[in-house]
């Protein structure tokens, strides 16, 4: 597993899991109780439910709150999550594609991002950005930005089309093309204005690190790691350390606590 703690500040937890749980879900798309168990294990706090999409490989991204949260999210299309609201727990799944965690302190909003090359190539990273701007107010100059671990160029041997698709990030080698997915998406923040020095990536290859699921190595039957992202903060100022995360808002939250 991954965690981000020593990147962003104590109440924001960001983790990738690895290959000890498969996180392929359901039909219903609900979490099994031993998924719950594992990440209320990792957080600290009893996982009630995790807002994941139906991930098709676009660029569209769902802005979680509390009203859209009262029905199931994964019926909706999408490749990233974005989140105002307190201890809501949001995710997306992965087996060689770039989970990409974003954090602004300013707005107190987090993001999930589930980048392959197709969502890089439609610019999911500006889009985010976009779309926090538009909800919460964000100035790219202010993010926080977290790469977990996905499929590099040291594995990810691609078609000749990727030299057009992404001329920068491609490289030829012994005849073979190799894209550096990562470094497509580390252009794309820099470009929107976010400051290198916040950028963190943990740079585990998925394909090379047999801890991880990839879907490279593995093929159709590889399973899913599980990266999600909460803000436990405005809990921490009610006066409440370890919480409940979930599909929940915080009025219903702060109920449950003056009920305990
Ligand atoms: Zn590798």
């Amino acid at each position: 597993m991954i965690t981000f703690n020593h990147f962003f500040p104590r109440e924001i937890k960001a983790l990738v899991s690895d290959r000890s749980l498969d996180f392929r879900l359901n039909q219903g798309a609900e979490l099994t109780k031993r998924q719950k168990e594992y990440l209320s294990a990792q957080l600290k706090a009893p996982v009630l439910g995790l807002a994941l999409l139906r991930q098709i490989h676009g660029a569209r991204v769902f802005s979680v709150n509390p009203e859209n949260l009262k029905r199931p999210l994964s019926v909706e299309e999408g490749d990233a999550l974005i989140t105002a609201s307190a201890s809501v727990l949001i995710g997306v799944r992965v087996a060689d594609c770039l989970p990409i965690f974003v954090y602004d302190p300013r707005k107190a909003a987090i993001g999930i991002i589930h980048a392959g090359w197709k969502g890089t190539r439609q610019n999911i990273v500006t889009k985010v950005i976009e779309m926090m701007n538009q909800d919460f107010g964000t100035d790219p100059r202010d993010l926080k930005v977290a790469f977990g671990p996905c499929i590099r160029s040291c594995c990810y041997e691609v078609g000749r089309e990727f030299q057009e698709f992404f001329p920068e990030d491609t490289a030829l080698s012994q005849e073979k093309y190799f894209f550096d997915l990562a470094g497509a998406n580390q252009r794309q923040w820099l470009a929107a204005g976010v400051k290198p020095e916040q950028i963190n990536d943990c740079r585990v290859c998925t394909c090379c690190d047999k801890n991880y699921f990839s879907y490279r190595r593995e093929g159709e039957t590889a399973g899913r790691m599980i990266a999600a992202m909460v803000n436990f903060a405005p809990l921490k100022a009610m006066g409440v350390e370890d919480s409940r995360v979930g599909a929940y808002n915080e009025d219903s939250l702060k109920k449950d606590f003056q009920k305990q």
